[in-house]
C-alpha cells in the first residue's frame, strides 16, 4: 500500500470523505486521492515521493508557480514579524492600493478569507445598497458554497433556484434567480419585475470546464443591470490575471458595479476580497448598515503573500509569458484533435479545458453533453504518466509562469497517446 492509500484511509475515519473539500475525494475520476508534502515551481510531490507535473495550480493560486521565492520571502519576513493581529495593519492599505491602482473600477476594497465570503459579502451589500432582495446567478457558474448561492442548474428560465445541498432551506434560496449562461433573454425575463439586486457571473467561467461569455452577452448584461437599476458583479476569483493582464472586466472592456476576487490576490494562502464603487462600499459596517466582518480578515501573512504574488506579476509581465504558453498548447492540442468529433479544446490566457465532446460548449447544459466517462478515463491516464489534472471534467486547468513548454510537450504527447489508445 502506497503512503497515499494509508494517509486516505487513516483520514477517512477522522475527516469525511478523507478531504476538506468534496473534489479532493476524485469521486469524478475513479480511484483514490493523492495525498502532497511538496509544491514547487510547477510540480507537486506526493507522500509517496512522486512528482507530478500541475495542471490544478491549488485552482489558480500559483501563477508564479508554487512556492516563488520571492513569496517565500515575503511570507517568512512577516512570520518573524506577526501572525495576525486582529487589528489593521499598513499590508491591508498596501494591497488595497495596489490592487485599486491597477484594476479600473476598484475604488474601494475590503479583504476576506476566501472567495466563498467574498460573493456571499458583495450579494449582501448589492441587497444592503439597492434595496431589493432578489438576485441572478447562471447555471454553471459556481461563486463558492454560501446558502443563497449554492443553487443548483435549475432547468425553468425565470423558476425561482433550488437548493443543490441537503442542509439548505427553501427560503435561503428563496431570492436566488437562475438564468442560463450566454443567454440574454433568460436574463431579461427574470429582470422584468424589478426586483432584481443584482446579477452576478464569472464573466470568463472556470467551473464548468472553460467557458468565455460572449462579448454581446457581457455587454448586454451590463446594459440590462443600467436598464433595470440592478448592480453587476463579477466574481473574478478564478478569472483575473489569468484571462488578461488584469481583469475580465478589461478583457471585455465593460466596468462591473463590484468585484470579487480570491486565488492570485493571496498567492495561495487564504484570501479573498470584494470593492468597486465607492459609492457603494460606503454601505459597509463601520460606516453604513450593511455588517460584514472577519477575525482573520486582512491577515498580515496572506497580505504578505498576496501582494508579493501580485508584485512579481505585474513587475514580470508574468500574464505575457503565461499567455504565450497558453497560446503554444493551444495550436498544438488544435493540430492534434484537427478533424475529430469526439473532442474539443478551449483555452484562455493561462486557463484551459479539453472537452470529451465534439464542439465547444456554450452553457451548462452543453458541457452535460460530454463524455464523462472518457474524461475520467484521460484523468488517470495523465496520473500515470505523472500529470495532475483538475478531477473533474467541470473544472478549468492554469498554467503557470513556471511551466516550460518542454512541459507542455509532455502534456501534448500524453494526450495523443491517449485519443490513439483510447478509441
Ligand atoms: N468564485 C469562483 C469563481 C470560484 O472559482 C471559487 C472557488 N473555486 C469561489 C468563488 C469560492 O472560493 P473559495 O473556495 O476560496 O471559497
Amino acid at each position: 500500500m502506497s503512503l497515499s492509500n494509508d494517509f486516505y484511509t487513516k483520514a477517512k475515519d477522522l475527516i469525511p470523505g478523507g478531504v476538506d473539500s468534496p473534489v479532493r475525494a476524485f469521486g469524478a475520476v475513479g480511484g483514490d486521492p493523492l495525498f502532497f508534502e511538496k509544491a514547487k515551481g510547477a510540480y507537486l510531490t506526493s507522500v509517496d515521493g512522486d512528482e507530478y507535473l500541475d495542471f490544478v495550480l491549488s485552482w489558480g493560486p500559483a501563477v508564479l508557480g508554487h512556492a516563488h521565492p520571492e513569496v517565500v520571502e515575503a511570507v517568512k519576513k512577516q512570520a518573524d514579524a506577526a501572525f495576525s493581529f486582529g487589528m489593521s495593519c499598513p499590508l491591508e492599505y498596501e494591497l488595497a492600493k495596489l490592487m485599486s491602482e491597477t484594476i479600473k473600477g476598484l475604488e474601494m476594497v475590503r479583504f476576506v478569507s476566501s472567495g466563498t465570503e467574498a460573493t456571499m459579502s458583495a450579494i449582501r451589500l448589492a441587497r444592503g445598497a439597492t434595496g431589493k432582495d432578489q438576485f441572478i446567478k447562471f447555471e454553471g457558474c459556481y461563486h463558492g458554497h454560501s446558502d443563497g448561492l449554492l443553487v443548483k442548474a435549475g432547468s425553468g428560465v425565470s423558476t425561482f433556484g433550488t437548493a443543490s445541498s441537503a442542509g439548505v432551506p427553501e427560503g435561503y434560496t428563496a431570492t436566488t434567480r437562475t438564468a442560463i449562461y450566454n443567454d440574454l433573454e433568460s436574463v431579461e425575463t427574470i429582470l422584468r419585475d424589478g426586483q432584481t439586486a443584482a446579477i452576478i457571473l464569472e464573466p470568463v467561467a472556470g467551473n464548468m470546464g472553460l467557458i468565455p461569455g460572449d462579448k454581446d452577452f457581457i455587454l448586454g448584461l451590463r446594459r440590462l443591470c443600467d436598464q433595470y437599476e440592478a448592480l453587476l458583479i463579477f466574481d473574478e476569483v478564478m478569472c483575473a490575471f489569468r484571462v488578461h493582464e488584469k481583469t475580465a472586466a478589461d478583457l471585455y472592456g465593460v466596468t462591473p458595479d463590484l468585484f470579487c476576487f480570491g486565488k492570485v490576490i493571496g498567492g495561495g494562502l487564504p484570501v479573498g476580497a470584494f470593492g468597486g464603487r465607492k459609492d457603494i462600499m460606503l454601505n459597509l459596517a463601520p460606516l453604513g448598515p450593511v455588517y460584514q466582518a472577519g477575525t482573520l480578515s486582512g491577515n498580515p501573512l496572506a497580505m504578505a503573500a498576496g501582494i508579493k504574488n501580485l508584485e512579481v506579476f505585474l513587475r514580470d509581465k508574468v500574464w505575457e509569458k503565461t499567455n504565450q504558453l497558453g497560446q503554444y498548447l493551444n495550436d498544438r492540442v488544435q493540430k492534434i484533435i484537427e478533424g475529430r468529433s469526439d473532442v474539443c479544446f478551449n483555452q484562455l490566457g493561462s486557463m484551459f479545458t479539453l472537452f470529451f465532446k465534439g464542439s465547444l460548449p456554450k452553457n451548462m447544459d452543453e458541457v452535460g453533453e460530454c463524455d464523462f466517462d472518457r474524461f475520467g478515463r484521460f484523468f488517470q491516464f495523465a496520473l500515470k504518466n505523472h500529470i495532475l489534472l483538475p478531477p473533474s471534467q467541470y473544472e478549468a486547468n492554469f498554467l503557470s509562469s513556471a511551466h516550460t513548454e518542454k512541459d507542455l510537450d509532455h502534456y501534448l504527447s500524453t494526450l495523443e497517446q491517449f485519443l490513439k489508445e483510447d478509441q
